[in-house]
């Protein structure tokens, strides 16, 4: 399906520098698709002059959306999401490392392919080795915890449908990971390589302690595996303090007293035994928690994308589009 209008999504934070760079480059991009676009820039709080720069371009085509202060690139997207109009959504960073000339090979694949999410991986990365290390850890995570077996989930760089995004707006979460959360709101996903450039100007906004909380997002958001390991946990302590204490028991009626060092190992077992039954009552009770939180993050628990009907007097199948 055509999309009429295309909305490119940019979080900027204190990127005063490449920004003059960023208009040069997207604005010929999306004036060369020849269709209606618009490019909503969401300023996260900068304390630079971005703000004033960004404030300098804003037009009928680009949107300048300020918030009151720093809450994150993930939440910054989602300001702009729910602003945006177009029928397929962009996003990428302000920063240049996703080149913006990637943006109509993204929407082609899209259309052509009827897809529903468009992700990227990218090629010859340009950041420490730390970073890619990392990075290739989270990617196996979150293919795990997610079910989807995409490459890279880091590369903001990425197009959505309309009604993915409604979605996710509809899921009001306040820490979350965009792509995690869109591919579990869509079938049909793809991914393609794209060019990867050094930072074109300034530092990585994320800091290790930023990193590390980004990834707690991800975990806590998508996954009960903390939950589930406490529980798990508690039921192997528990079940060790009662193999161990039945083993003491049938020690102490063959050999005596004096064998089991005058009852310390008795009250190891009975130590473990008690830890592992804290921890099982802890896991049941992050059970409750997590049906609550499943609850609060309020995700549709399913969604239709068209319905398939036949009419009542011909053979020809109906088919309703909900979403697109
Ligand atoms: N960003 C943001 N708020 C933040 C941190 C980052 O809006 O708190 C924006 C930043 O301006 C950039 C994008 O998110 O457009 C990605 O940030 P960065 O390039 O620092 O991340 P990295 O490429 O190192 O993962
Ligand atoms: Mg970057």
């Amino acid at each position: 399906m055509h999309a009429k209008k295309i909305s490119v999504v940019i979080p900027v934070y204190n990127e005063s520098r490449v920004l003059e760079k960023l208009f040069a480059r997207l604005v010929p991009v999306m004036e060369h698709l020849g269709r209606d676009y618009e490019v909503l820039l969401v300023d996260d709080g900068s304390t630079d002059n971005s703000l004033e720069i960004l404030m300098q371009h804003a037009g009928s085509k680009i949107t300048v959306i300020e918030l009151t202060r720093n809450y994150g690139q993930h939440a910054a997207v989602f300001a702009g999401f729910e602003n945006s109009r177009g029928e397929i959504i962009i996003t990428m960073d302000a920063d240049l490392q996703n080149p913006p000339e990637e943006i109509p090979r993204i929407i082609q694949v899209m259309e052509q392919g009827n897809y529903e999410v468009v992700g990227t991986v990218r090629r010859n990365r340009q950041d420490s080795i730390f970073r890619k290390v990392s990075s290739s850890a989270v990617n196996a995570f979150t293919r795990r915890i997610t079910g989807v077996c995409l490459k890279d989930w880091g590369c903001m760089l990425r197009g959505y449908r309309r009604h993915v995004v409604n979605y996710m707006l509809e899921s009001r979460e306040h820490s979350t990971f965009i792509p995690a959360l869109a591919a579990s709101f869509a079938k049909d996903v793809i991914e393609i390589e794209v060019d990867h450039e050094a930072r074109y100007a300034g530092k990585s906004k994320y800091s290790l302690p930023k990193l590390i909380s980004l990834q707690f997002d991800l975990v806590t958001s998508f996954s009960d595996f903390p939950l589930k390991f406490m529980f798990y946990a508690g039921m192997f302590l528990a079940f060790f303090g009662i193999t161990f204490g039945t083993i003491l028991a049938i020690a102490r009626l063959c050999f005596g007293a004096a064998w089991a060092v005058e009852g310390v190992f008795t009250l190891f077992a009975v130590l473990f035994f008690l830890v592992g039954a804290q921890f099982l009552a802890f896991g049941v009770m992050g059970e409750y928690v997590g049906r609550i939180y499943r609850e609060v993050k309020k995700r549709p628990p399913y969604t239709v994308r068209r319905i398939h009907e036949k009419s009542p007097k011909g053979a020809l199948y109906k088919i309703r589009e909900i979403c697109f």
